[in-house]
């Protein structure tokens, strides 16, 4: 794969490949399994396995599982699928937990370099002690214990002596370092709780800041990137790697993490619009996860064309969803057939043409690809067009179908609109058109012109299907920027009108369609076969992205 994107990251893997601090290049994308992935775990997975591939380096699939409470073999399996469904393939894959056992002998070093020291300190009090970003903290009583008792109260923790909180081990680091990362934080906690690899294994636990080093340094993690806000972190990082005298070292880098207009990303506000069921489960095709995307029918290739052209950046202000869409459309355009759907359907009786009479016509599979070949389908004295496409009273500029007016069906005849046939309540129910055999597409009938095109369906060979319309999840344009104050209001911003159902016909070519099929509709937009909804009778098509949009690169 080739891809010259400039980024700060890429900068300095190739100055350290220059000046031999390092041979190769180890990377990895560690998702802590306790949800599905989202677009912006996408940006992370891309920027880790392209840098890596862009230097024959290897990066590897780690899951972070060190909170057993929170973590679930379902969420590791959706993980690797959409993993691979990205395009990627990891080197090694590796469970945090595989290395609890290694993980506390680095702890039980740390105790005998007096660097670390058991507490029993509540929680509350912990927090307490902390002091704050302008007042120093401060030191526990139980800070200064002999390295024996520590070792032997370590260890008990480790048998299940106590219980949930009783006791945590803490770094001796600074309790008056500007940097509250600083301040001993917690390396190790009980949790009596069964972990889904491990089992009941262990009831003591690493934190993420002590284990994630340590995991990246036992895979000779060349570069771990992450995202801004472990920034304040990297001292305590580094420190982890130095005072557990890990062979390997690391270096942390971290970019801005991909925010969404209309969005919202964290997997504590997703897992709560599924449980909550704003939506039918962390694959509904309004969800950012990956496995929404790909259900609503975005495909790999313009996630991370998307991904790459943002490129790596140390800001995270919100993109612009519509840029997403872009992409999609850029990536379908050339590769997915075109074709006829009728959304909302009215019936159109064409007067003048000869009952139970059905020709064949001929239409392009994609205009712009002319090797994707043609198809035919039928035409008759009955068509559904769309309810739109009728007006009894048009304004002016309005240039479809109305009494008196000639239009073009696409790939068909020019149709004129003679009659309107309306039910009691007076809904036009049907209109009756008159064609003119002389215009027959094709056949380069010059004689006059129509300013409209339509599409259509024949009515008694359409196959019925659904349409699924969406609108964004998430009204707040800010997606998550303001992320803390807002975060409990943001069920509020849930868009009412996110889905719309119709009901309709899509050409008879279509009968035997197979999930994940995606099609262009003239005049509507992208659409992709509803793999879970979808039956024999009835496709399920699921709007990926409008035609047009306003937004532009
Ligand atoms: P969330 O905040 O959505 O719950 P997380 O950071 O807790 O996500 P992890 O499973 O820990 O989720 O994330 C795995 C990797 O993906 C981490 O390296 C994290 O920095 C990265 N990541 C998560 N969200 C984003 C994002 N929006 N943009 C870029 N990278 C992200
Ligand atoms: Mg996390």
């Amino acid at each position: 794969m080739e891809h010259n994107t400039s980024n700060f990251i890429r900068d300095i893997i190739i100055e350290d490949l220059k000046t031999g601090k390092r041979d190769h290049v180890m990377t990895r994308f560690p998702p802590e399994p306790n949800g599905y992935l989202h677009i912006g775990h996408a940006k992370s997975i891309i920027i880790n396995f392209d840098l890596a591939d862009e230097f024959n380096g290897k990066t590897n699939l780690r899951f972070d599982d060190t909170n057993p409470l929170k973590e679930d073999t379902e969420f590791v399996e959706s993980i690797k699928e959409d993993v691979k469904w990205l395009g990627y393939d990891w080197d090694g894959l590796f469970f945090a937990s595989d290395y609890f056992e290694e993980m506390y002998n680095r702890a039980v070093l740390l105790i005998k370099k007096g660097k670390a020291y058991v507490d029993d300190l509540t929680a509350d009090e912990i927090r307490e002690y902390r002091g704050t970003l302008t007042e120093p903290g401060k030191e526990s009583p139980y800070r200064n214990r002999s390295v024996e008792e520590n070792l032997e109260l370590f260890e008990r923790m480790r048998k299940g002596e106590f219980g949930n909180g009783e006791k945590v081990l803490r770094a001796k680091i600074d309790m008056s370092s500007p940097n509250i990362n600083l301040r001993d934080p917690v390396l190790y906690r009980i949790s009596h709780a069964t972990h889904h690899n491990t089992g009941d294994k262990w009831c003591i636990y690493p934190m993420y800041s002590f284990a994630h080093p340590i995991e990246d340094a036992i895979e000779d993690v060349t570069h771990s990137i992450c995202t801004l806000e472990f920034e304040d972190q990297r001292p305590l990082y580094n420190w982890v790697i130095e005072e557990c005298e890990m062979a390997s070292k690391p270096q942390q880098i971290e970019f801005g993490r991909l925010n969404l207009t209309n969005t919202v990303m964290s997997k504590r506000k997703l897992k709560q619009l599924v449980e909550e069921e704003f939506v039918d489960g962390w694959d509904d095709p309004r969800m950012p996860t990956i496995s929404g995307l790909r259900r609503r029918g975005f495909t790999p290739e313009a996630i991370r064309a998307f991904v790459r052209e943002l490129g790596v950046s140390k800001g995270d202000g919100a993109v612009d969803s519509r840029m997403l869409d872009h992409f999609v459309r850029e990536d379908l355009k050339l590769k997915v057939p075109r074709t006829m759907g009728i959304l909302r359907p009215l019936k159109v009786v064409i007067t003048n043409y000869p009952e139970g009479q059905v020709e064949m016509l001929e239409a392009e599979i994609n205009p712009e690809v002319p090797e994707m070949g043609t198809r035919q389908i039928p035409f008759s004295r009955e068509i559904y067009i769309e309810q739109e496409d009728f007006m009894e009273n048009p304004p002016s500029k309005y240039f479809r179908l109305f009494p008196g007016n000639e239009v073009r069906l696409k790939h068909a005849y020019f149709i004129k609109c003679e009659d309107v046939v309306k039910d009691e309540n007076g809904n036009v129910v049907e209109i009756h058109c008159t064609y003119d055999p002389e215009t027959k597409s094709g056949t380069g009938f010059t004689g006059r012109k129509v300013k409209g095109t339509i599409h259509w369906v024949e009515a008694t060979q359409a196959v019925p299907a659904e349409f699924r319309l969406y609108e964004p999840l998430i009204l707040d344009e800010d997606g998550e920027e303001k992320e803390d104050e807002d975060s409990k209001n943001f069920l509020d911003h849930v868009n009412p009108n996110s889905l719309q159902i119709l009901n309709g016909f899509v050409e008879p070519n279509m009968k035997d369609v197979k999930p994940y099929d995606k099609f262009q509709f003239f005049r509507h937009g992208y659409f992709s076969v509803d793999p879970k909804l979808s039956t024999e009778e009835k496709a399920v098509y699921n709007l990926i992205v409008e035609l047009k949009s306003s937004f532009k690169l």
